[in-house]
């Protein structure tokens, strides 16, 4: 079926430290996204199927919006329960670390993690991983944490476990970062793995609808709004502009994940190959960023704005106003007018 891809050794050294832990911890970024929860709660189930004591705790809260991961409520958000959550990193005696590159991506755990003396497992798919752990499994080149754990599980020999729920969690992860298997997606054995979970017996369709196609009236209305009143066009600089600031989120009731997705939209214009939203957070202005082709806005991000990612999808924050963000958005397009000459 599936070649194994990750290097023996590191398996072993996987199956070694899980099969003498008990009490596990499973952490993902800030701001968690359908394939860090998909992960997290992927591994959590299998796991618990173990019989092993298991706990996710993620930065901040789940967003409604993913509320539908199987066994996700069960997840402890740190911004609720700071204490429980730092007693469990500290009770651990194995943390898995799924979906992030670095220890400051997980905010306020980042302490927690640092301090602990339980052994560290990466499981990850960003560049260029930071996390000082015992095993790093990070390939940047598959799409999603979800797909790369799927190995990882198949490797170990755990198949058997991934049942439904599993299965959920892992598509759910694999979908979500591929944008419907519409980016990232030209890897043959993404196919594979999804004719494994369908056999195990996902709602393939039902999954689509509750990640891409459930909204909230106010959704719906921020995202017209965005669209139609706060986007600003630069066809001759191939980019575009998004920005809701403390009035605009007020207004819409903003919650986390309103705004997921939103950021993608101006790709849809033909001239467009960049998209740079920036939204009013609290001090400060949280950066997203995307784009097609050999456009590198993790570079932009990590040059202007405090951040990184993957090459057509990046984030990071600006400390200062808005108006000094969308003053230091100007001068980024003006340095990336260099990608547009031949
Ligand atoms: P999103 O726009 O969906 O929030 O983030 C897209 C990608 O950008 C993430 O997968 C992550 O790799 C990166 N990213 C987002 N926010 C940050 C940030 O604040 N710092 C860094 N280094 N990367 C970020
Ligand atoms: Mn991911």
């Amino acid at each position: 079926m599936l070649n194994p891809i990750i290097e023996a050794d590191k398996i072993k050294k996987i199956e070694e430290l899980t099969r003498v832990a008990n009490n596990i911890v499973i952490t993902c970024h800030l701001a968690p996204d359908g394939d860090a929860l998909g992960s997290s709660m992927a591994l959590y189930h299998v796991l618990a199927a173990m019989g092993k004591k298991v706990h996710v705790v993620t930065p901040d809260q789940v967003p409604v919006s993913l509320m539908f991961i199987p066994g996700v409520k069960e997840a402890v958000a740190a911004t609720r329960h700071e204490d429980f959550s730092r007693q469990l990193f500290r009770e651990a005696d194995l943390i898995f670390c799924l979906d992030f590159n670095a220890p400051y991506r997980i905010d306020r755990l980042q302490s927690a993690l640092e301090s602990s003396k339980a052994p560290l497992i990466l499981i990850d798919h960003h560049l260029n991983p930071e996390v000082k752990a015992d095993v790093i499994v990070s390939r940047p080149e598959i799409s999603s944490t979800c797909m790369l754990l799927f190995r990882v599980i198949c490797q170990l020999g755990w198949f058997r476990l991934v049942d439904k729920k599993v299965a959920s969690c892992i598509y759910t992860g694999m979908m979500t970062d591929t944008g419907n298997f519409s980016y990232n997606s030209q890897d043959p054995d993404l196919y594979i793995v999804i004719a494994e979970l369908l056999r195990r017996g996902i709602d393939k369709d039902a999954l689509y609808k509750k990640a891409f196609n459930t909204k909230t009236i106010n959704q719906l209305k921020i995202n017209g709004y965005a669209i139609a009143e706060r986007t600003y066009f630069y066809p001759e600089h191939g980019a575009a502009l998004m920005v809701l600031d403390k009035d605009d989120l007020e207004k819409y009731d903003y919650q986390p994940g309103l705004t997921e997705g939103l950021v993608n939209v101006p790709l849809s214009v033909p001239e467009i190959k960049y998209v740079v939203f920036l939204r009013q957070a609290d001090g400060y202005v949280k950066v997203s960023t995307r784009s097609e082709g050999d456009i590198p806005v993790n570079e932009m991000c990590s040059k202007y704005f405090n951040g990184g990612g993957h090459k057509n999808a990046a984030g990071g924050e600006f400390y200062g106003t808005m108006e000094e963000a969308v003053k230091t958005f100007e001068k980024a397009m003006a340095d990336f007018d260099k990608y547009f000459k031949e």
